[in-house]
């Protein structure tokens, strides 16, 4: 469904990311892992385009979404993201922060934007809250609700950068828990993530990248377990 083919990035003579493949099929959750400049949120920026490529291609649902042709406003609806810090608007409770789309972008009538934005609420566990406002929610339950605001639009597939990692600890787990229903709700995911035992647990692909580049990838057990490359055998070391 998302397929990126020899990326390129520079800032100015910076090199960010060099020759980066990498493929998500259908219903799949790819956790990328891999230190701190690594290039990881330069790579889902570039996933959506809200970065432009200096090279390669992105294709998603059979578009090469770095041609000028393709309205890119269209395909941004079919793709969700989440943030680390949630981005959700202050001045609206959370069931405003979830319909806004819906009813701005799809232009559906209020009562149904109303209707699927209390449903994604639902589905993150976040029902009982739609009136709250976010000033009033627990780091971890302003999460569950951009994760709800993402889902909203029923997306083909959903961007998360480091999605637990501005959390208290205590309340990561909460935020896991509804990433790893959505996945069983079959749920497409592209997640970059320091949570290594989540990645081992739920994955179906952990994808390693070091200096712009993707330096192995492989289901969680073999990637954890036998790394092939020396640094990625560190990087797990360092961080377990
Ligand atoms: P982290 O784990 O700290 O989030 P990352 O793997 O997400 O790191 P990126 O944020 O993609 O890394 O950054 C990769 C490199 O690109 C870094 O050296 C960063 O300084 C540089 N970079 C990112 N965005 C820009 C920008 N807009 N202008 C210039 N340099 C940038
Ligand atoms: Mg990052």
């Amino acid at each position: 469904i998302l397929e990126l083919i020899k990326l390129h990035k520079r800032f100015g003579d910076h090199v960010v990311l060099e020759a980066v493949d990498l493929r998500i099929e259908p219903g799949e959750l790819v956790c990328v892992i891999g230190p701190s400049g690594s290039g990881k949120s330069t790579m889902l920026r570039l996933c959506n385009q809200l970065e432009r490529a200096c090279g390669g291609q992105v294709i998603f649902d059979g578009q090469d979404l770095t041609s000028p042709l393709v309205s890119i406003d269209r395909v941004r609806r079919q793709i969700g993201m989440v943030f680390q810090q949630f981005n959700l608007y202050p001045h609206l409770r959370a069931l405003g922060n979830v319909s806004l789309a819906l009813k701005r972008v799809a232009r559906l009538p209020r009562r149904e934007a109303q209707a699927i934005a209390l449903d994604a609420l639902a589905r993150v566990g976040m029902r009982e809250h739609a009136n709250a406002w976010p000033s009033t929610l627990s780091g971890g339950q302003q999460q569950r609700v951009a994760i709800a605001r993402a889902i909203a639009m029923s997306p083909k597939i959903v961007l998360f950068d480091e999605p637990t990692s501005a959390l208290d600890p205590t309340l990561v787990g909460s935020v896991l828990a509804v990433m790893r229903r959505l996945r069983e709700e079959g749920m497409t995911m592209l997640v970059v993530t320091h949570e290594m035992q989540f990645a081992r647990a739920v994955a179906d692909r952990v994808v390693f990248m070091a200096d712009g580049k993707v330096i192995e990838q492989g289901p969680p057990e073999q990637l954890f377990t036998t790394p092939r490359d020396p640094r990625t055998a560190a990087f797990i070391k360092g961080e377990s």
